[in-house]
């Protein structure tokens, strides 16, 4: 079967399933849990009293305004919290002016190219005839046909990047709960609506776990298929919830969905927002459904092989299947020699880490201040929405013509089911 009519495949499966809403909602967390959240929370809060940014982009000056001077960061969780933000596509017509005048800056300055949109298909996105996506001046990293030294490709030698895309959503639990037994800290690549939409499982991951956390945009549309003013709303909104509900951390790496990425839509996340995009180097698959075993077996054939580079995996916080193939893996690791880190601290320049405005979650800060607190944590476990349906995931599991990634001429960036996770928060929202 062609990806394409995968994708037709997962798409009808995904809406007939929503439309009965056969959604799992995740359950209330338990005393324990919650009380282990404000403990490490109060840890957390032992910053100093006002944070601070470093002076590179000078980006906080585009989130300063809607916290600080309304006194404060909204409670993670609480209505004020959540009506801060669009619950889908956000209006581009009504976005902060600071984001809006960096973005047309940038693009006055010649430092934003020209490159015409795509128009997505069934099978991905399309140039206009006449651009060439592999060419230097286009760039796209989608299908692996252009490799930007600008992005984070690979891992240090002999290293695993521990990360994860799309949550947060209700499978994510029983990876946290595997993590936090591991003492294996990782990066989630989060989807703004979902992080909006499960607020519990965003201050699990931050807060109590202490875990690095990046952009996967607002909504996981193909970041080529956008408007310049599209692609700036995409990021920001997503940093922003980021920023509000981290005491005004920002995160220093984005990972485009699909991995569709080209010069332009990577200079716009550089020039305005100052953020790296990390990509991968092999895919587990998991996005299609793949059983725990096979996962398995993809990661052990990548661990047997050469330790140069090290490998950024391709992974996946969306289904019970993703999370179960990762918990089979995880040992293997350790046992064939390779060092595992979470994605954003490993690839980041010593000294530096995940955020753009400290060196690491809890070390000093430099900079100009900005002031602020860290928010305060509401918990929302009665009424956090999830959105990951068990029928979707095995649906796609029958009919998976998974490539391997390591080769990079496969197409396996089309994280369907990746897409489809999101599609589906925005409708249910
Ligand atoms: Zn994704």
């Amino acid at each position: 079967m062609s990806s394409s009519s995968l994708r037709l495949l997962v798409t009808s499966v995904l809406l007939a399933t929503v439309s009965v809403f056969d959604v799992v909602v995740a359950g209330p967390v338990a005393n324990g849990a919650l009380q282990e959240r404000h403990h490490s929370h109060e840890m957390r809060s032992a910053l100093p009293g006002s944070w601070f940014h470093t002076e590179e982009g000078e980006v906080h000056k585009l989130f300063r305004r809607q916290n600080l001077d309304a006194g404060g960061y909204p409670a993670v969780g609480s209505p004020a919290w959540t009506a801060a933000y669009p619950s889908g596509t956000p209006d581009n017509t009504k976005l902060p002016q600071a984001w809006v005048d960096k973005l047309n800056a940038a693009v006055a300055a010649g430092t934003i190219p020209n490159i015409p949109q795509t128009t997505v298909t069934n099978g991905g996105t399309v140039y206009p005839n006449g651009v060439q996506r592999d060419s230097p001046e286009v760039c796209s990293a989608d299908d692996f046909v252009c490799r930007s030294p600008d992005d984070v490709w690979d891992a240090p030698n002999g290293t695993v990047a521990i990360g994860f895309d799309d949550g947060p959503l209700q499978p994510s639990g029983q990876l946290y709960d595997f993590l936090a037994a591991n003492n294996q800290k990782a990066t989630h690549f989060y989807i703004g609506i979902n992080i909006l939409g499960n607020p519990d499982l965003f201050n699990r991951a931050y807060a109590t776990m202490g875990d690095d956390i990046a952009v996967h945009t607002w909504t996981h549309p193909y970041m080529t298929s956008l408007a310049n003013i599209d692609v700036l709303a995409q990021l920001g909104y997503t940093m922003q919830i980021i920023h509000d509900s981290t005491g005004g951390r920002l995160p220093r790496y984005w990972r485009p969905p699909y991995g569709d990425i080209d010069n332009r839509v990577r200079a716009i996340a550089k020039q305005v927002f100052n953020m790296t995009a990390i990509i991968w180097n092999h895919d587990t698959g998991d996005w299609t459904g793949a059983s725990p075993d096979k996962i398995k077996g993809e990661i052990q054939g990548w661990l047997n092989g050469p330790k140069s580079p090290g490998l950024i995996i391709l992974e996946h916080e969306l289904s019970a299947s993703c999370v179960q193939g990762f918990m089979e893996a995880y040992p293997l690791f350790a046992q064939n020699g390779w060092t595992t880190t979470s994605t954003a601290t490993l690839v980041s320049a010593p000294g530096s880490g995940p955020w753009q405005n400290a060196a690491n979650n809890t070390g000093p800060v430099t900079g100009a201040a900005v002031g602020g607190v860290v928010p305060a944590i509401v918990t929302t476990s009665s009424s956090a929405p999830a959105t990951t349906t068990n029928s979707t995931a095995a649906a796609a599991a029958t009919s998976t013509p998974k490539k391997s990634r390591a080769d990079q001429t496969s197409r396996p960036v089309a994280m369907t089911l990746a897409a489809l996770s999101g599609f589906a928060a925005l409708l249910l929202l």
